[in-house]
């Protein structure tokens, strides 16, 4: 049985199957988010005949698990919210996973080791569990704005799948749109709005748009960038208040100026989501604090994705989450070795046109004693790159505009490898073909531990190897290696490896059938590359 005594209910997902009580650990993950979901994903995958776990998970959004990474693509109408599903209608109950939806954990008992539920068919169900955990996320951080600013007066803050419904409803009246914060995903959502034909302007406390993966030189290409497709761009402002009683709805700044603003879009980040966790007394920092094996101070209950703290970090990103997600599973299975040690994050922009990608240490000033910084400005074209350097070895760069560059200097960042002695060779991201030709990325020589999908930590080895097993499209890749499956960035470059692949390695007659996951597992030949 799932944690026990459960009740089937509206909102409730459950398998068939039935299992003698103490026969499996009953494993209940708080959170049906992006973390939750592939955390109990990768469980079974360890015991696919469902015979070691019992696994549920209770989620208080009224949806299966979805793509949170994909809602700026639903804003701008690009997607559908079904489209942005995890997984299809059916799949967690054939794999003997209980989903509640529409579910909240209001209380957990870490001593009888037992969880109290609201909002399912049964209010105050109780819940028995041998392991927890907790992927609650994180919550909005809405700044104080004075005035009207419920949800029904057109202040929407971004972060669910309800909340694109509720911009959705109001932009259909808007003219005039503002977006108060100007971080990835405040720049994401303007975007997504410009697309809908409204007048946007995004409002930024900081000097500079998207502070954490831009510098002042970048940001001021990258605001010139915005300006051109239609965004206006305010920075070292604040929202101080909204009114929306009479006429058209305006919001006010800190400097007096006043702003027609039917819709308002807040994204002004995040807080992770502890309130359980403080309430049972687990050690709590700006997260929840777990070790290396996503521990909390409390045994028997574990912490994935934006709830967590590890080592000082608070995920911000989806990578580290689903790194965690395996790590836990492994540990759950009996692996003594198993270990998180933290992830090495890489931030893209989602906007159609404007390519953008930050990576590792930016924040070095150009005259640094311990670093070495490489800059390249052309703000009439919406250029800009930023390498920084340490002993001969990329550790951080920002990438604007400069297209096929990146591929390969990512490459670079994600291996450490020693970078060529002609730096300009570097910038024009030629450094790690071997033939130093004209060609940005070769396939053929991109060594197979490149990192093609960054959310899910996809090699080309991987999709090499998925490809000798049958997948030969990039659905059938995606399947077996969930490639793409993420921010869905990095679909031209396994649409690329799949063509390549077809001419390297066409398809044999008794090639198997797509399984899945493909087990990452050494590949010697040709397609291979340097590896
Ligand atoms: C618009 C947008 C764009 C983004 N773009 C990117 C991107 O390009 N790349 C990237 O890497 N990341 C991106 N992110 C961030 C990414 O979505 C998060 O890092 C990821 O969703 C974190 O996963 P999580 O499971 O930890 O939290 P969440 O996905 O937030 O899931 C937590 C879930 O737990 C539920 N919950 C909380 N408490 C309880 C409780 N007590 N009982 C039951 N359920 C509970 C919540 O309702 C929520 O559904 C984006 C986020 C947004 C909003």
């Amino acid at each position: 049985m799932t944690p026990t005594p459960i009740e089937s209910g509206a909102g409730v997902s459950r398998s068939a199957l039935s299992i003698e009580e103490g026969v499996r650990r009953r494993v209940l993950v708080v959170g049906n988010g992006m973390a939750g979901a592939r955390f109990a994903e990768e469980l079974r995958q360890r015991d696919p005949g469902a015979t070691r776990f019992a696994i549920t998970v209770v989620g208080e959004e009224p949806h299966e698990a979805y793509n949170r990474v994909l809602l700026s693509a639903v804003v701008g109408g690009t997607l559908t919210p079904r489209e942005t599903r995890l997984k299809p209608a059916g799949w967690w109950t054939a794999r003997h996973i209980d989903v509640l939806t529409g579910v909240q954990v209001t209380g957990i008992e870490p001593t009888a080791r037992t969880a109290t539920l609201e909002g399912g068919a049964v209010p105050g169900q109780v819940l028995a569990w041998d392991e927890l955990v907790l992927a609650t996320g994180s919550t909005p951080f809405v700044p104080t704005i004075a005035g009207d600013t419920g949800p029904e007066s057109g202040v929407v803050a971004f972060r669910t799948i309800d909340d694109c419904g509720r911009i959705a409803e109001h932009v259909r009246a808007a003219r005039h749109a503002v977006v108060i914060g100007g971080g990835l995903l405040g720049i994401e959502a303007a975007r997504g709005l410009l697309r809908k034909g409204v007048d946007v302007t995004v409002v930024h406390a900081a000097g500079v748009p998207m502070e954490r993966q831009m510098d002042a030189d970048g940001g001021a290409v990258l605001t010139r960038v915005l300006h051109e497709i239609g965004a206006r761009l305010l920075l070292g402002r604040c929202v101080v208040a909204r009114h929306a009683d009479a006429g058209t709805p305006t919001v006010l700044l800190d400097d007096g100026t006043s702003l027609p603003a039917d819709l308002v879009v807040v994204s002004t980040g995040v807080r992770p989501r502890v309130d359980l966790a403080q309430r049972i007394g687990l050690h709590v920092d700006r997260g929840i604090v777990v070790d290396d094996r996503l521990a909390t101070s409390v045994p028997h209950v574990h912490a994935v994705g934006e709830c967590s703290q590890h080592r000082g970090v608070v995920p911000g990103l989806v990578q580290p989450g689903w790194d965690q997600a395996r790590v836990l599973a492994d540990v759950l299975s009996g692996d003594d070795t198993a270990r998180y040690e933290g992830t090495n994050v890489l931030t893209r922009l989602k906007a159609h046109d404007i390519d953008l990608t930050s990576m590792g240490r930016i924040d070095v000033d150009v005259h640094d004693r311990d670093h070495e910084v490489l800059a390249f400005t052309d703000p009439r074209r919406g250029r800009y790159a930023k390498l920084v350097l340490r002993n001969d070895r990329l550790v951080g760069a920002i990438l604007l505009g400069v297209g096929d560059a990146a591929g390969p200097l990512t490459q670079l960042y994600d291996t450490a490898a020693v970078v060529p002695r002609d730096r300009l060779t570097l910038m024009l991201g030629r450094a790690v073909t071997r033939s130093g030709g004209p060609e940005s990325v070769n396939l053929a020589e991109m060594p197979g531990p490149t990192v093609i999908c960054r959310c899910n930590t996809v090699t080309k080895s991987q999709i090499v190897s998925a490809h000798r097993d049958g997948c030969t499209t990039v659905e059938a890749v995606a399947e077996s290696t969930r490639a793409t499956t993420g921010c869905g960035t990095c679909s031209s470059a396994v649409e690329g490896l799949c063509a390549w692949l077809a001419t390297a390695e066409p398809p044999q007659p008794a090639a198997r059938a797509p399984q899945r996951p493909a087990q990452p597992r050494p590949v010697s030949a040709s397609a291979e590359g340097a590896a």
